[in-house]
C-alpha cells in the first residue's frame, strides 16, 4: 500500500464533470489499495475572478481581507470534490489548510511555509478516508487566513508530500508534462521525461508557469521527486528531480518566454562612487525584484551614464513613484519605462560542459531579424531581452535552433 499525494490545478477541477473525473480517478487508485491526498486549486478562472472583484472595490486592497477572499476558492473545490467522492461510494473528507495544519508567517498573499502537522489527515487516512485538502492556503500561529503566492496549490501539494513522507507526489494539470518549450507557443515542443530541480527551477523563473517556482525550490531542498503529468488522460508525465549524470548530454532542456517583464532606464546618471547603491537600495526597500542590471559606458566629459534594469511588469508603477523620489537626490535627467519587452531564456544542465551555446543563440535570433536588448547568463541559464512584439517568433526559432 502506497500513500500518494496528488494535485489537481484549476482546468483539471473547472467544471463539476472535470471534478467527478478526478472524484473517478481517485477512486481507481483507492481501488488498488494505495492512501490518497487530493490538493485541489480553485476552479479555473475563480481565483482571477475574485481578485477582480476586490478591485472594484478598491485598488489596492487590505492584504489580509484578500488571503480571507482568495481562500473561498480552494475551499469550494475541496467541498465539491468530497462530494463527487462520496457519489461513488467512497469516504472522503475535506479540510482547509489549516485544519490540515500548513503553518505559514504572516505574510499575506504571499506567505511561505513553516510547518505542517498533519495529525488531522494522519487520522482520516488510518480510517479509510480519501483526505481533500484545499491547496494554496495556510493559518498563522494567531489563526489568520494565509495564501502562498499564485500557483501555490503546487507549494501545498510538494510540502504535505514532504510532511507525509508520501510515496509519490503526482502533479495533474491540463498539459502532458513538462515540455521543451510552452507547447501552446511552439506546437512541436517534445514532452520530456524527466528533468533536474535545477532547470525546473529556471523554466519556472522565467516564465514557464507550469510548477510554482517556490514549489520546486522547497521540493529541491526537501527531496521530495514529483511528475507533472495530465488529468485528462493516463499518458506518463515528466519527473522532477536530482540531477543525474546523464543529464548533461543534453545541452539545453527548454526554452521559455517570459512577457510580464518590464524595462526601467535611468537617462544621465552621474557617474559616480555611491550612486548605484543609492538607486538599487531605495528599489530593493520597496520589495521590488530586480533581474538584469546594465550599465553603459560614460558619456564623454559629461561623466554620465546610462543604467537600465528589468523587473516584474506589476512593479512598474511602484519602481516609477521610488525612483521619481529619489531623482532630485542621485541627479538622473530622466526615467524611461518599457512594457514592451519579452525575456527569452534558454536552460540546461549541459550548458556546463558544451561550448558554443550562446554564439547558436545569437545567430538563430539574428537569422530572424530579432534585435538584443540585454544579456544575462548564468551556469546554466543564459537570458535575453527583446522586443515583445517578436517574442513568440524568438521563442519558436531559438526552439528550432536548439530542440529541433
Ligand atoms: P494548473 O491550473 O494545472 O496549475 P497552469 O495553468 O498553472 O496549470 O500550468 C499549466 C500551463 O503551463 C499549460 O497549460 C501550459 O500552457 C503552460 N506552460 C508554460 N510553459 C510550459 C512548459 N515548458 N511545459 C508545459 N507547460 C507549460
Ligand atoms: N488558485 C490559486 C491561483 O490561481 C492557486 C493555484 O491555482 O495554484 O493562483
Ligand atoms: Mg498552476
Amino acid at each position: 500500500m502506497a500513500l500518494i499525494v496528488q494535485k489537481y490545478g484549476g482546468t483539471s477541477v473547472g467544471n463539476p464533470d472535470r471534478i467527478k473525473s478526478v472524484a473517478a480517478r481517485v477512486a481507481r487508485c483507492r481501488a488498488r489499495g494505495d492512501q490518497v491526498v487530493v490538493v485541489v486549486s480553485a476552479m479555473s478562472g475563480v481565483t482571477d475572478n475574485l481578485i477582480k472583484l476586490a478591485k472594484e472595490i478598491m485598488p489596492l486592497p487590505s492584504e489580509r481581507e484578500m488571503d480571507v477572499l482568495l481562500a473561498t476558492g480552494e475551499q469550494t473545490t475541496i467541498a465539491l470534490t468530497a462530494m463527487a467522492l462520496h457519489a461513488l461510494n467512497m469516504p472522503a473528507v475535506s479540510l482547509t489548510g489549516a485544519q490540515a495544519g500548513i503553518l505559514t508567517d504572516g505574510v499575506h498573499t504571499k506567505a511561505k511555509i513553516q510547518n505542517i502537522t498533519p495529525a488531522q489527515v494522519h487520522k482520516l487516512l488510518d480510517g479509510g478516508n480519501v483526505v481533500i485538502v484545499a491547496g494554496f492556503q495556510g493559518q498563522t500561529l494567531e489563526g489568520q487566513i494565509t495564501t502562498l503566492g499564485r500557483g501555490g496549490s503546487d507549494l501545498t501539494a510538494v510540502a504535505l508530500a514532504s510532511a507525509l513522507k508520501a510515496d509519490l507526489c503526482q502533479i495533474y494539470t491540463d498539459v502532458d508534462g513538462v515540455y521543451t518549450a510552452d507547447p501552446r507557443l511552439v506546437p512541436n515542443a517534445l514532452k520530456l521525461e524527466e528533468i533536474s530541480y535545477d532547470e525546473m527551477l529556471e523554466l519556472a523563473g522565467l516564465g514557464a508557469k507550469v510548477m510554482q517556482s517556490r514549489s520546486v525550490e522547497f521540493a529541491k531542498k526537501f527531496g521530495v521527486v514529483f511528475e507533472v503529468r495530465s488529468s485528462l488522460n493516463d499518458n506518463p508525465g515528466t519527473l522532477v528531480k536530482e540531477e543525474t549524470a546523464n543529464m548533461e548530454s543534453v545541452v539545453i532542456r527548454g526554452v521559455s518566454l517570459d512577457k510580464n517583464q518590464a524595462k526601467i532606464t535611468l537617462a544621465h546618471v552621474p557617474d559616480k562612487p555611491g550612486v548605484a547603491a543609492r538607486i538599487f537600495k531605495a528599489v530593493g526597500d520597496a520589495a521590488i525584484n530586480v533581474d538584469m542590471i546594465v550599465q553603459t559606458a560614460s558619456h564623454g566629459a559629461s561623466g554620465a551614464t546610462d543604467i537600465s534594469f528589468t523587473l516584474d511588469k506589476p512593479d512598474l508603477l511602484k519602481a516609477r513613484k521610488v525612483l521619481d523620489g529619489i531623482q532630485g537626490e542621485v541627479g538622473f535627467r530622466e526615467v524611461i519605462a518599457d512594457e514592451k519587452i519579452g525575456k527569452l531564456s534558454i536552460v540546461g544542465v549541459g550548458m556546463r560542459s558544451h561550448t558554443g551555446v550562446a554564439a547558436r543563440m545569437f545567430e538563430s535570433l539574428a537569422n530572424a531579424g530579432v534585435n538584443i536588448d540585454m544579456i544575462s547568463t548564468s551556469e546554466i541559464k543564459l537570458s535575453v531581452v527583446i522586443d515583445l512584439a517578436k517574442g513568440e517568433q524568438a521563442l519558436k526559432t531559438v526552439h528550432a535552433a536548439f530542440l529541433g
